[in-house]
């Protein structure tokens, strides 16, 4: 217990809930439901394959979709990857213009980058300086031969939130795919496909308490798509994606996905005071500026620059804070976070930001030691 640090990395990944934790043990050993969901000649095999379908629904369910909607993958990634090369591909002789943004998680920006070497053309927008992409962007963007739009739902370094349903609805009327990036909103901000016009979204388990490298993608189904797969081989996943299905992780996955359906506005709503907590804390006794925009960002995710502090510095100096900065340690140089770089923040406060990400188990005393020790910290540098 001496080396308990304060938990408040939730955007990079979130500890498997308890009740999660339970389901995915229960479908592991020979006592369980271990057997390969595939497996059509044994009893062991339906029961997984009704476990796996049971989690299908789960997840379905939370984005208002119908099971054959919902594809299984290792990830957000993997969901990426698939959502933004198949439609490349699927649609290239329809044109090969794309468009996303720098503000990005890397699984997109390095999908758009590979394209870029295979001869398609990728406008890459700006968010504003609270970090949203606005919807004006995205129309004065758009081409005759635009094919495929991917934006995120809510940026996980600054929490900033992106208007995914007006945006949409724009793309909706032109016929250009829209995919979405949700790794960071699922579970947390009401995502209903029946309202939000887009045709791919991707999720992962490990954002909302559920186990890492298992994730899913949200294939709208509509009249003469067919997303072509990335991995090949046994034509799992109604060809979309094959490889024998993790039946643990996906019973986990379905298991996270019902509790924060369930649990979804309250823990919002408490998460938030929390962050406002923190902020009450050094408003007045520290200097920082908030990267993004407070009330137009996720409850769970706040990213401040101390300005003239440099971001690494500050973490050697609080070991008993698990945060991260926001910058990238690439091989001995820092680089500023691309994020905040996107959102004109200059260097030198992107260099001294710091994300602090709180979650279901955060707790008011964690709070308050985190918010006393950061402000210690920050006196002992002046
Ligand atoms: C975490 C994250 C990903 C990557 O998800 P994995 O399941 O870890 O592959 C992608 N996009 C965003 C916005 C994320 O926060």
């Amino acid at each position: 217990m001496k080396n308990k640090l304060i938990y408040l990395d939730y955007a990079a990944t979130t500890p498997v809930d308890p009740r999660v934790a339970e389901k995915l043990s229960q479908h592991l050993t020979m006592d369980g439901v271990f057997a390969n969901p595939a497996s059509r000649s044994h009893m062991y095999g339906w029961q997984a394959e009704a476990a796996v379908e049971h989690a299908r629904k789960q997840v379905a369910s939370l984005l208002n979709a119908d099971t054959r909607e919902i594809v299984w993958t290792s990830g957000a990634t993997e969901a990426n990857n698939l959502a933004i090369k198949g439609v490349a591909e699927a649609r290239q002789d329809r044109g090969k213009h794309l468009i996303t943004s720098h503000s990005e998680h890397k699984a997109v920006i390095d999908c758009f980058k590979y394209l870029e070497s295979k001869g398609f053309e990728v406008t890459w927008l700006n968010p504003g300086s609270n970090g949203e992409v606005v919807c004006e962007a995205v129309r004065a963007a758009i081409r005759e031969d635009t094919i495929l739009v991917s934006l995120m739902h809510v940026n996980n370094e600054t929490g900033a939130i992106n208007d995914v349903y007006e945006i949409g609805r724009i793309l909706k009327q032109k016929d250009i795919i829209f995919h979405i990036d949700a790794a960071q909103s699922a579970g947390k901000l009401p995502i209903d496909t029946k309202t939000l016009d887009a045709d791919l979204i991707s999720t992962c388990a490990h954002k909302i308490y559920g186990p890492k490298g298992v994730g899913a993608l949200y294939v709208r189904r509509r009249d003469g798509f067919v997303l072509p797969a990335q991995i090949h081989g046994g034509g799992h996943e109604r060809g979309m994606r094959s490889g024998t299905l993790p039946t643990h992780q996906i019973v986990a996955m379905g298991e996270s996905f019902e509790i924060a359906q369930v649990c979804m506005s309250d823990e919002q709503s408490a998460i938030f005071k929390l962050k406002q907590m923190f902020l009450d804390k050094l408003i007045g006794q520290v200097n920082f500026k908030i990267n993004g925009d407070v009330t137009r960002s996720i409850s769970g995710i706040l990213n401040l620059s101390f300005p003239d502090k440099d971001g690494q510095t500050l973490l050697s100096a609080l070991p008993k804070l698990a945060i991260s900065s926001g910058s990238a340690c690439t091989s001995a140089t820092m680089s500023p976070s691309h994020v905040l770089k996107s959102m004109g923040v200059g260097d030198d406060c992107a260099l001294g930001a710091l994300r602090f990400s709180f979650g279901r188990f955060t707790t008011e005393e964690d709070v308050i030691s985190a918010a006393d020790m950061l402000k210690s910290v920050l006196h002992r540098m002046t």
